[in-house]
C-alpha cells in the first residue's frame, strides 16, 4: 500500500498547481521543505497531517548527511504502508538529492513513485529577466561543481549558476561561500567572459506581489558580491555563436539562408 509522490509548491503559495493542491489534500502523510512560512501555514491548511522537514537542517548534520537522513525518514515511512507526499519548493528534482535518493530506493524496491513538477527558481529567472533559453541556449550548473570541474564554457550561450551562496563550500557542513569560493569563481569567468561583462545576481520573490532582487554588476565585482542561499546568477552570453559550416554544408545551406 505505500506510495511515494513527490511534488514541488513553487517558491511561494502562488505558485502551488492545482494537481499539487489536490495530491496534498489527499495524501496520508505530506512531509515538506518549503523555506518561507507563508507556504508552510498554506500546506498545513491544506493537510493537518503535514510534518515540516526543516528540522533536519538543525540536527548538526553535513549536507549531505542531512539530504541522507531525510531520504531515510521518507523511505521509511512508504516502508510502514503509507501514502506519503512529499513536498519541495520550486521543483522537487531541480537540486534536490533527497527526493532522487528516496525514489530511486522505493522505486528499486517495486514501490510506486511518481513526481509532479513545480515552478523552480530558473523559470522565475526567464520570466523576471524576459528570457527565452531558445535565444542563445542556455547552460545550467551548480556553481561550486562548475568551479572545480573542467568545463568548455560556451561563451555565446547564456550561463546559469545555481547555490552560488555556497560557492566552494567543500566542507559541505555550512550554508555561506567558501572562503575563497567567490573570488575563484570570479576568476574563472573572467578567463572567458570579459572582467566589466555584467551579470546578475537574481532573487525571486518567495513572497506573492514583491519584487525580484536583479543586481546587475560587473563580473569583476562578483568576487566581493553579496550573496545568500537563494541567490543564483545570470551570466549572459558575451558573443554571437559561429555558423558550423561544414553542418551547413551537409545541408546544403550557407549561412545567408538562415535567419
Ligand atoms: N528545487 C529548487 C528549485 O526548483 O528552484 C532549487 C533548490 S536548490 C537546493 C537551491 C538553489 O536554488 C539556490 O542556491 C538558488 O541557486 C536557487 N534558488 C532557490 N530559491 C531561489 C529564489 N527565490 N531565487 C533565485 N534562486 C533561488
Amino acid at each position: 500500500k505505500g506510495r511515494l509522490t513527490i511534488a514541488g509548491c513553487g517558491l511561494h503559495p502562488g505558485h502551488m498547481t492545482l494537481e499539487t493542491q489536490s495530491l496534498i489534500q489527499t495524501a496520508e502523510s505530506v512531509l515538506l521543505v518549503a523555506p518561507n512560512p507563508l507556504s508552510i501555514q498554506h500546506i498545513r491548511q491544506l493537510n493537518p497531517h503535514t510534518e515540516h522537514l526543516g528540522r533536519f537542517y538543525n540536527m548538526g548534520y553535513s549536507r549531505p548527511e542531512i539530504y541522507r537522513q531525510m531520504a531515510l525518514y521518507i523511505i521509511d515511512l512508504v516502508h510502514q504502508g503509507k501514502s506519503v507526499c512529499v513536498i519541495f519548493y520550486g521543483h522537487p528534482g531541480v537540486f534536490v538529492s533527497s527526493t532522487r535518493m528516496a525514489s530511486r530506493v522505493l522505486a528499486g524496491q517495486g514501490y510506486p513513485v511518481a513526481m509532479l513538477p513545480g515552478i523552480s527558481a530558473d523559470a522565475c529567472l526567464y520570466a523576471d529577466l524576459g528570457l527565452d533559453p531558445a535565444d542563445t541556449g542556455c547552460q545550467s550548473y551548480e556553481s561550486t561543481r562548475f568551479l572545480l570541474t573542467r568545463r568548455d564554457v560556451d561563451t555565446s550561450a547564456a550561463l546559469i549558476l545555481w547555490q552560488l551562496g555556497l560557492t566552494g563550500e567543500h566542507s559541505m557542513d555550512k550554508f555561506e561561500p567558501g572562503k575563497q569560493g567567490l573570488e575563484a569563481l570570479c576568476k574563472l569567468l573572467q578567463m572567458d567572459y570579459p572582467s566589466d561583462h555584467q551579470v546578475c545576481l537574481y532573487e525571486a520573490p518567495t513572497l506573492p506581489g514583491f519584487e525580484p532582487r536583479k543586481d546587475w554588476i560587473a563580473l569583476t565585482d562578483l568576487a566581493k558580491a553579496d550573496v545568500n542561499t537563494i541567490t543564483t546568477l545570470y551570466v549572459p552570453a558575451c558573443r554571437e555563436p559561429t555558423f558550423a559550416e561544414e553542418r551547413l554544408g551537409w545541408l546544403g545551406l550557407t549561412e545567408t539562408d538562415i535567419s
